[in-house]
């Protein structure tokens, strides 16, 4: 069996177009702009490699943007004012700090700080808790990306048994709820593993759908995959290539050449669930842009 390749920049276009005109739509009726504003501290470069990619996303849809760049020993409490002035300033509908912060910054005091009507990340409690319970909020950008790309490409989720590796707050664990809801693109039995679920592979082996956001660069093998499977692959790692002229190229968390002869449908790196992150960052922006006038 060889995988159909889901094309996570394809997918990611059509919604980003979409999203053009209804925010075309909205700012006639209106006379708004979405507008987000992104916080970044520090110049981690895969962080500045992600903000720019929201700014020009932001570009192309239309929005509104501002970046906001702080050195990497700024203060916690002027991270908080900034929020502070942002939360209350009606051209921004969305603020997003990106992470990591440094470890003089209390992430969830920053977190915390932001409106959960402008969290368009989806970290704030407030959503998290929504999340928890099915009801209408901003869900985290990642988990939405790979929900997202499950449904558009017609694999259906309902009665699976779906596998994630991973159990952060920001990808594995709010997928996880996601993934069990009793809803579209949902429905699914779901079992979480991490670094310390014994046997792996046996668990990994039994998955309809394997959701890989593990951080370790190849780390899900052709023998750890069931055959027909969907594979998704979240991971984003660089590793070290002195054929490229950057010095290293980013893989994923699955062995992608050696799965793919296994699986029945699989994302690439890059181009699979990257892309998809980010234009989900663009449907909660204009979320909170429309939800600002209810
Ligand atoms: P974290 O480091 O926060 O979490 C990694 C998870 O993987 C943890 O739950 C950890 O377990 C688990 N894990 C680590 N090693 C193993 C192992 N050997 N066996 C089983 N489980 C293991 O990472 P993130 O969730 O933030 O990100 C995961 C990957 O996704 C990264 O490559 C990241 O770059 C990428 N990413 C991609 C995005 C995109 O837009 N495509 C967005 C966000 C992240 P434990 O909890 O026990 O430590």
């Amino acid at each position: 069996m060889t995988a159909k390749i889901i094309d996570g920049k394809i997918i990611s276009q059509q919604i980003r177009d979409e999203i053009k005109k209804q925010r075309e739509e909205f700012e006639n009726k209106t006379g708004i702009k979405p507008g987000l504003a992104v916080i970044i501290v520090g110049d981690n470069p895969a962080s500045v490699t992600y903000v720019g990619m929201k700014k020009k996303a932001c570009a192309e849809v239309g929005f509104y943007s501002e970046e906001h760049k702080f050195d990497e020993d700024v203060s916690e409490e002027k991270i908080l004012r900034l929020i502070n002035e942002l939360n209350n300033k009606k051209e921004i509908h969305g603020i997003l700090v990106q992470l990591p912060l440094p470890d003089h910054i209390s992430e969830p005091k920053v977190i915390n700080a932001i409106l959960p009507t402008k969290d368009v990340d989806g970290f704030h409690p407030v959503n998290v808790g929504k999340l928890v319970i099915g009801e209408d909020c901003f869900k985290p950008c990642t988990p939405a990306g790979v929900q997202e790309i499950l449904i558009r490409s017609g694999i259906e989720t309902k009665g699976t048994h779906t596998v994630i590796v991973g159990r952060s707050n920001i990808v594995g664990k709010p997928l996880a709820v996601m993934i069990m809801q009793k809803a579209k693109g949902a429905d699914a039995t779901v079992t979480v593993c991490h670094s310390r679920t014994k046997n792996i592979a046996e668990i990994t082996r039994q998955a309809d759908i394997l959701i890989a956001a593990i951080g370790s660069p190849l780390f899900i093998k052709k023998d750890m995959v069931k055959e027909g499977a969907v594979v998704i692959d979240v991971g984003i790692n660089r590793v070290d290539d002195n054929k490229s002229s950057k010095g290293y190229r980013l893989v994923g968390d699955v062995d992608y050449e050696n799965v793919k002869e296994v699986a029945s449908a699989i994302t690439p790196v890059p181009g699979g669930i990257g892309p998809m992150t980010v234009t989900m960052l663009m449907k909660n922006t204009l979320k909170a842009a429309m939800s600002s006038v209810n």
